[in-house]
């Protein structure tokens, strides 16, 4: 084994796992170091007491034409290990005490069913979905080419109106434009704001239609099988061609030569004092962009803090697994997606505010794979997820003991909750487990326990989030931390872009 490569990565989340997957593909040395033991990151599963459960993955988007992972799962040879499944008609359910709306994942029939609910408001609701779509559409016809990007620039205000109207606005402000009647309708139309981010009026309108535009186009998909299949698959591909995958390792130094990155310095995770060094042309860093300025020396961390000090992280997430006896949907839940609201949440500007209330009155979603062909439960039981945005201060500031003690009260109160939705559930629960803010970060390390990066606020979103390449040279990222950003879409996408850019700059 040498210790000499042509790209060595730094963490097999999606980004990394991609940006790895191109690049031997493309004939390229490539070393994958990961800290934890299973690839993946946030894209993976685990399985206790018989059952299975995703990390992470609810719901993804972006499974149709307009979408460019298409191109690259097509060359990554995704579609020959991988069923995406979809979820029905419905996207998503929302509940509280006034409402209780199914929205079908389609803009026809979520016209239809909203305006039946909420006659006054049928022109606000057709408002809505035309902007969101205007702007979906305008961001995936977007040049992916740089120099035809400039070329077009002079009549950029005139080919993507909606992307120059909405670019600077948050999803509130969006919100708030549509001069909706009943608020609860607002609050159903951002029944699924945990997907992207705790407060609509920090929220790009951007980033949001990217992704909300596509589950009303195509649809919204499952993995069969869980994400894991998918990391996996990733990972095959970096060692079919060649390339090596490094687990259970964590690198806490990037080397630099002159002005270069030219390795890493990496350790078993049992054994810090063996320490191991690896070089290559071009670091990869997928880990925490935070984190990788621990990584380097004095000089070079001052560089990336200049850009990332006061970028804002996004949100955390709280996620109750559970196993049940039997199919949830034959104890009687309706729909893949529910998401339940307290009643005192009656705007959109108390959204961002209930992160702080107790369990008993926060937002929770419930996942419930029994609904469709998820691949993931044994013959005859089934398992879903209670989770919602949540905070790591509030988890880290605890005693081992306070930390047990509110896990088990929490995981109560969300048990509660659910009774009350579904009556006679409870007693068919056969295996629970509470993760919080604490799990992800301990899993993942990312700072806050996000899954998603620096936050989507307008002023980090698009063209304003850092992208792959880094001031110093030979690093480069691939993450939810830069463009696109969080989710599973914009992290693979951010780790093929990685790769197109790398590979260029080696052939000159
Ligand atoms: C509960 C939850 C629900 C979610 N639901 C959805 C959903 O429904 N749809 C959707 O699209 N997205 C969802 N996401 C978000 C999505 O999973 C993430 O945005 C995406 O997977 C992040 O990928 P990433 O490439 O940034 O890497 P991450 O998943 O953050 O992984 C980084 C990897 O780097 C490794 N690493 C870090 N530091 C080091 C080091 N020093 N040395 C070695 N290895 C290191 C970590 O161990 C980890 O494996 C969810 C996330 C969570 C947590």
């Amino acid at each position: 084994m040498t210790n000499q490569y042509d790209i060595i990565i730094v963490g097999s989340g999606l980004g990394g796992l991609v940006a790895g997957a191109k690049l031997a593909k493309e004939g390229k040395k490539v070393l994958l170091i990961e800290q934890h033991s299973v690839v993946g990151g946030c894209s993976s599963t685990f399985t206790r007491k018989g059952f299975t459960v995703d990390v992470g993955l609810h719901q993804i988007d972006g499974i149709d034409e307009y979408d460019e992972k298409m191109h690259y799962f097509e060359e990554l040879g995704v579609y020959e290990s991988i069923e995406f499944v979809k979820h029905g008609d419905e996207f998503y359910r929302f509940v509280n005490d006034r409402i209780d709306v199914i929205i079908p994942d389609n803009v026809e029939k979520a016209i239809k069913v909203l305006t039946e609910q909420f006659p006054e408001d049928e022109k606000a609701i057709n408002d809505y979905f035309n902007t969101l779509l205007s702007v979906y559409k305008e961001i995936h016809s977007l040049p992916k080419n740089k120099f035809k990007l400039f070329l077009i620039m002079p009549l950029f205000p005139m080919l993507y109106p909606s992307i120059v109207k909405w670019s600077k606005k948050t999803v509130g402000e969006f919100i708030d434009s549509l001069e909706i009647k009943n608020d609860d309708l607002k609050l159903a139309l951002l029944g699924n704001i945990q997907y992207y981010a705790d407060d609509p009026y920090k929220l790009s309108m951007l980033y949001y239609s990217a992704a909300q535009g596509s589950y009303f186009v195509k649809g919204a998909y499952y993995l069969k099988g869980g994400s894991q299949k998918l990391s996996n698959h990733f990972a095959k591909v970096i060692t079919d061609n060649n390339g090596e995958i490094i687990l259970s390792h964590m690198v806490d130094k990037i080397i630099i030569k002159g002005k270069r990155a030219v390795g890493v310095e990496y350790f078993p995770k049992r054994k810090p004092d063996e320490r191991n060094q690896a070089f290559a042309k071009h670091i990869v860093a997928n880990a925490a962009v935070p984190n990788v300025m621990e990584m380097l020396p004095k000089k070079q961390k001052k560089i990336l803090e200049k850009i990332f000090k006061d970028m804002e992280i996004a949100h955390s997430h709280y996620s109750l697994y559970l196993g049940f006896s039997k199919p949830l949907k034959e104890i009687g839940n309706k729909c893949f997606a529910t998401m339940i609201w307290p009643p005192d949440i009656k705007t959109p500007a108390d959204i961002g505010k209930s992160l702080e209330w107790p369990f008993t009155k926060r937002r929770m979603s419930i996942t419930d794979y029994s609904q469709l062909d998820s691949g993931m439960a044994i013959p005859g039981k089934s398992v879903a997820i209670i989770s919602g945005t949540d905070i790591l201060d509030d988890w880290e500031k605890l005693s081992k003991d306070e930390y047990k003690k509110r896990k088990e009260q929490v995981t109560e109160e969300l048990i509660e909750r659910l009774e009350k939705l579904i009556p006679g559930v409870k007693e068919h629960i056969e295996w629970k487990n509470f993760a919080t803010p604490s799990t992800i970060k301990c899993f993942t390390l990312n700072p806050n326990g996000t899954a998603y990066g620096y936050a989507q606020l307008p002023s980090q979103s698009t063209s304003k989030r850092p992208g792959n390449k880094s001031p110093i040279k030979g690093l480069w990222f691939a993450s939810a931390w830069v463009f696109p950003g969080g989710g599973f879409t914009p992290s693979m996408t951010s780790g093929y872009n990685c790769a197109l850019k790398i590979l260029k700059e080696m052939s000159k």
